[in-house]
């Protein structure tokens, strides 16, 4: 789980990279990082664990035309700053740079590869390998080896780089993560979602392509389709979960999508006994709303988050899993006492979120509490740049929608169908990645999975 943005053409390039990077915050909590590239053309990266809005002024970039951004999310073990984006490296032929969203699915083939021919590699992450590819592609423009060094590259990107004077933005052939191309006062920006250039006052040009490849320098911009096309599989849980509803992404408006989604699975399973209907905020809002759109319920707010506790703010293993729940989140009282709810989130992964909601729901006097979720049982790990856990630790993997809804203590639990989503979502049912809920994975899955998360890019 990344997010990238890159842009050419301005002066302030650097801070208008920095201002990009707030918006697509949650799309990577972990760590964030810059790398400017000055008119003399000296490359400088930043890089730091923790928030974009805790960078400190020894941080400040340089003054730049041309500069990429990254914010990082990613599991637990390769939390360090050596996994931090983008990457920055020095070759015979000048600097590279590269911020990638998405996860590789043969980097640890590729790697050894590398490894074989005396690559020493500085960090665990799959995006290093793509560093060391363009560094030895052949001379020729920078898109042609952006391109040569992608060609055997499997699984998720979306990516910018620097080569040189050059900004490039790549997606993989199947589409899995979104990448966006505008502009603002004649600068090109390309950025994980639209979020990004509304904050930086850049108007949306059109998506990158699958399969695309976009050059930006002093020559103009150039474009490139250097892969066979393959099937689309756009990323559903974008629409699901993890883009901003400020935002459009694969050219459709995410608040739209979410609504739809709510729309639909009132449709699938209403609960006409309730009083009202509330989200677990903020990623569910959408949902909730269009739910309670489509059954003429009171749309209430009864939870509600402390937005200054970020995702690795309180560990399990320091104060037990109802602690964080509890930081987290705290109910409504007198909004719940002695109501009948619906409860609207927009997946169950664990379980463990949603039992201590419940728990802390009905604690505040709710009497009924009907559980709606606003996609399928998520039963698969997702390769491709969400970090959903192993396949032991997915509910929906192990238990039946009854167990479930006994396990986390409610009176009903209804979950959206997958044609429900498919159709819900903008420009569906076709060209969607659903693996997670469906196990139809677009490409083998990777053959060591468990290396794989733990070196993952995103
Ligand atoms: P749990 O009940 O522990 O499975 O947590 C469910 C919550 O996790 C829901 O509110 C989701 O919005 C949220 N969620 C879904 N996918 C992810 C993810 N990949 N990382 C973090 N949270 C997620």
């Amino acid at each position: 789980m990344c997010g990238v943005f890159g842009i050419f053409g301005d002066d302030r390039a650097a801070s208008l990279t920095q201002l990009g990077l707030y918006s697509l915050q949650h799309r990577g909590q972990e760590s964030w990082g810059m790398v400017s590239v000055s008119p003399e053309g000296v490359a400088r990266a930043t890089r730091a664990m923790g928030l974009i809005s805790e960078a400190s002024t020894r941080n400040a970039p340089l003054d730049a035309r041309l500069a990429i951004g990254h914010t990082r999310y990613s599991t637990a073990g390769s939390s360090t700053i050596e996994n931090a984006q983008p990457i920055l490296a020095r070759s015979r032929d000048g600097h590279i740079a590269l911020g990638h969203n998405g996860n590789l699915t043969n980097a640890t083939e590729l790697r050894r590869e590398l490894e074989d021919q005396g690559s020493i590699f500085s960090s665990t992450i799959d995006s290093e390998v793509m560093v060391h590819r363009i560094a030895k592609a052949a001379d020729g423009a920078p898109e042609t080896r952006l391109a040569s060094a992608l060609a055997p590259v499997e699984g998720a990107y979306s990516l910018v780089a620097i080569i040189g004077d050059t900004l490039l933005a790549a997606r993989d052939p199947r589409g899995w993560r979104p990448l966006v191309m505008g502009s603002v006062n004649g600068a090109i920006v390309f950025a994980s979602e639209t979020c990004a250039l509304d904050i930086v006052n850049a108007t949306a040009i059109r998506e990158v392509e699958r399969g695309e490849i976009i050059a930006v320098d002093a020559n103009g911009i150039r474009s490139i389709f250097p892969f066979e096309r393959k099937p689309s599989a756009r990323c559903v849980f974008e629409y699901v979960y993890f883009a901003r509803p400020d935002s459009r992404v694969f050219g459709g408006s995410v608040d739209r999508a979410r609504r739809a989604l709510g729309r639909q699975l009132a449709r699938e399973c209403p609960a006409p006994s309730a009083d009202l209907v509330f989200a677990v905020p903020d990623s569910s809002n959408s949902a909730a709303l269009g739910y309670a759109e489509e059954s003429h319920i009171p749309y209430e707010l009864a939870l509600i988050r402390n937005h200054y506790v970020g995702r690795t703010f309180i560990q399990p293993e320091q104060a037990g899993r109802d602690a964080k729940v509890k930081v987290k989140y705290n109910a409504v009282r007198e909004v719940l006492q002695g109501k009948r709810v619906v409860m609207v989130d927009d997946s169950i992964v664990r379980g463990t979120t949603t039992r201590g909601l419940v728990a802390m729901v009905r604690g505040a006097g709710a009497t009924e509490v009907h559980m709606r979720v606003s996609s399928p049982p998520v039963t698969g790990p997702c390769y491709y740049g969400i970090d959903t856990p192993n396949r032991e630790h997915l509910i929906a993997a192990n238990y039946t929608v009854d167990e479930i809804a006994e396990h986390i203590g409610v009176d009903s639990l209804g979950y959206l169908s997958l044609d429900g989503m498919l159709n819900a979502v903008p420009d569906g049912p076709e060209g969607f990645c659903h693996a997670c809920f469906s196990g139809d994975y677009p490409t083998a899955p990777p053959t060591d999975p468990d290396k794989l998360r733990f070196g993952c890019g995103c």
